[in-house]
């Protein structure tokens, strides 16, 4: 699929040979053995950075591996941990950034077990405020605002199409539209946006033959989509279909009841009526409870009870 990698490099901060598999779009390259970060457009591979931040971290998807996604054949060309702090804590995730010589790239995110596939949008979205929250709306669909953070690129590894350093910072603001998300990433040189996927965690394991089984998901992520509306409707059709026949049958007996005396009570039929409406009842309450989940990560998190 790639095009052969131009091997005969060496770092010059360590030796170990380096190989770039992109040589036309790679800007920055790590060499694998002392995590050096290197200038991959300049012959001598310039060092750009000789030390990382102390902590090490190893992707869960290996550089090199190659997986379909969408469609398409990608390789795992970059790996990032980015963190966010927040209240006294700092949150770590991770983006795999992956190539395709005739489609170009993509950057798939993973929180907490969480998956979002993201691509750069050549469109920016139209921004509007209204009230409290801005939003933007981008092909036919509002997104609102989710909240906006400093993040940290803690640690790279692999090779990139821009110039980074681990310690560079930027100003990241994200919208939700479930499934879909957008976030915008603010540097001095550049304002980027991207549009993210969320993607179920079997099927990144599916598309990349991961072994390991991936860790399972934990907590609500921005742009997961809540499944409980769907299941309150279906809920709800049956429900109506299921009262139907026993309004019918109260109604019935109503009648029956002008010609007749010592009916049984009607309580039985009210306490069906209300089974009915109990299944889609609890499900409207799972779709609310999931929704106030999502937005207590957010810039709006709800009140407390
Ligand atoms: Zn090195």
């Amino acid at each position: 699929m790639a095009a052969p990698g131009v091997a005969g490099l060496a770092c010059p901060n360590c030796g170990a040979a380096i190989t770039i598999h992109a040589l036309q779009q790679t800007q920055t390259v790590v060499c694998p053995s002392c995590h050096a970060v290197l200038d991959s457009r300049d012959q001598q591979l310039r060092v750009l950075q000789q030390y990382q931040a102390q902590m090490r971290f190893a992707p869960e998807i290996a550089l090199g591996t190659r997986g379909m996604l969408r469609g398409d054949a990608y390789e795992v060309s970059g790996f990032q941990v980015r963190t966010v702090r927040q209240d006294q804590t700092e949150y770590y995730w991770r983006v795999y950034t992956l190539w395709n010589p005739y489609k170009g790239y993509r950057h798939l995110m993973e929180y907490d077990g969480h998956w979002c596939d993201f691509t750069v949008s050549r469109i920016a979205p139209s921004e509007l405020v209204s009230g409290r929250q801005p939003y933007v709306t981008f092909d036919g669909t509002t997104f609102q605002h989710f909240r906006t953070t400093t993040v940290t690129t803690e640690f790279i590894l692999g090779e990139f199409p821009w110039e980074i350093r681990s310690g560079d910072r930027f100003t990241m603001r994200e919208f939700v539209a479930p499934p879909r998300m957008l976030a915008e990433e603010v540097t001095p040189a550049a304002t980027v946006w991207t549009l993210g996927h969320y993607v179920e965690p079997g099927m990144i394991a599916h598309a990349f033959k991961l072994t390991d089984r991936p860790q399972a998901p934990k907590g609500i992520a921005p742009c997961q989509p809540n499944p409980y509306p769907a299941r309150r409707n279906r809920r709800l059709r049956l429900a109506i279909a299921a009262a139907i026949p026993i309004v019918l049958a109260l109604l019935l007996r109503r009648v029956w009841e002008l010609y007749s005396e010592g009916m049984a009570s009607p309580w039985p039929y009210v306490a069906l009526l209300a089974a009915c409406a109990a299944p889609p009842f609890f499900a409207d309450r799972d779709a609310t409870r999931f929704e106030r989940g999502r937005w207590s990560a957010s810039d709006y998190a709800p009140d407390e009870d």
